[in-house]
């Protein structure tokens, strides 16, 4: 599942319950952001990504871009991943509006026939912007994206409106596209951005990031991350989340979709607090944690700087 409807939602629901408990103390949740390991101790404010970004293991990243002020280069697989975030947060948003505008007559046809339409205006203004990739392949992502959208959300619509004739406008729009994409979050209190976004939130409380790189842990880590200023916002407990692997493989003609559920286990929180204090020393201090031993990524966005430098 890329893109949720109330029925995946559900049945994730129903998965999460099965699971065994995920045991946190209270001094590793969120709302303890006032005194306990939560708390942030500086006062300059980071991204969940700034911190997670698993481009740089020393967090070198960091100290380049906020202490000697060099930007980063754009490469392929950053454009791949930004690529992706965009058909999606693009199919939800007019996945919505298709429901409103085409209310009341609503219904799958209606709502395909929109996103149809939006979806060739839309593929213009994407495909020039991702100019490091080959433009029959970004074509290639956008049109199968948005047909998975335009079926997923169409279909919900016509099932939402079967099960009940009574639905308003905007319980028909819950029922049909329960998902927020680019959900804000005041991270604030733990030393976090006060204009985070995780890249979607399913009802009631489910953060879900898409991520089109290999898996690795800090991707995980960085979910903690969300976890921790979601519940010092709300007060309300985050104990599992959705990392949704997107693998775009265009040689093969195919786009592979894997969702993983991912506990937010105590190790998870401490890795998440522990890498915010080291990192927001860098920042603080202006200490240049230097080059990692175990070599560079090929898709980190500051070799051209320090590959350069020897
Ligand atoms: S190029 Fe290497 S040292 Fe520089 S920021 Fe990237 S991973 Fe770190």
């Amino acid at each position: 599942m890329l893109f949720p409807t109330l029925e995946h939602v559900t049945r994730l629901a129903r998965e999460l319950r099965a699971l065994p408990r995920v045991e946190v103390s209270d001094e590793l949740r969120g709302w303890s952001w006032e005194e306990s390991p939560v708390t942030a101790t500086q006062s300059r404010l980071l991204g969940v990504s700034d911190i997670t970004s698993g481009f740089c293991p020393t967090g070198r990243d960091l100290y380049l871009r906020y202490v000697e002020g060099v930007r980063g280069r754009d490469n392929p697989t950053l454009q791949i991943g930004r690529l992706v975030h965009e058909v999606f947060e693009a199919g939800v948003e007019e996945a919505k509006k298709a429901v409103y505008l085409t209310w009341p007559d609503t219904d799958g046809d209606r709502v395909e026939e929109f996103m149809r339409a939006a979806g060739e205006a839309l593929e213009k203004r994407v495909i020039r912007k991702y100019g490091l990739l080959n433009q029959e392949v970004v074509a290639w992502v956008f049109r199968r994206l948005w047909g998975m959208a335009v079926r997923t959300y169409s279909a919900a619509v016509d099932e939402a409106r079967t099960k009940s004739r009574y639905l308003r406008l905007d319980s028909l729009v819950h029922a049909a596209v329960p998902v927020i994409a680019e959900f804000p979050i005041d991270g604030s209190t733990i030393g976090l951005s006060r204009a985070l976004r995780v890249d979607a939130l399913l009802p009631p409380n489910i953060m879900m990031e898409l991520k089109t790189r290999e898996p690795r842990r800090v991707f995980e880590v960085a979910l903690a991350g969300y976890a921790l200023a979601m519940e010092a916002q709300y007060g309300s407990p985050v104990n599992y989340a959705l990392l949704t692997y997107v693998w775009v493989r265009p040689e093969a003609k195919e786009i592979m979709v894997r969702p993983k559920v991912v506990p937010i286990s105590e190790d998870l929180r401490q890795d998440f607090i522990d890498a915010r204090d080291e990192r927001r020393e860098i920042v603080e201090y202006g200490v240049d944690p230097g080059k990692p031993r175990e070599g560079c990524p090929p898709e980190c966005p500051y070799r051209h700087y320090c590959v350069r430098e020897g």
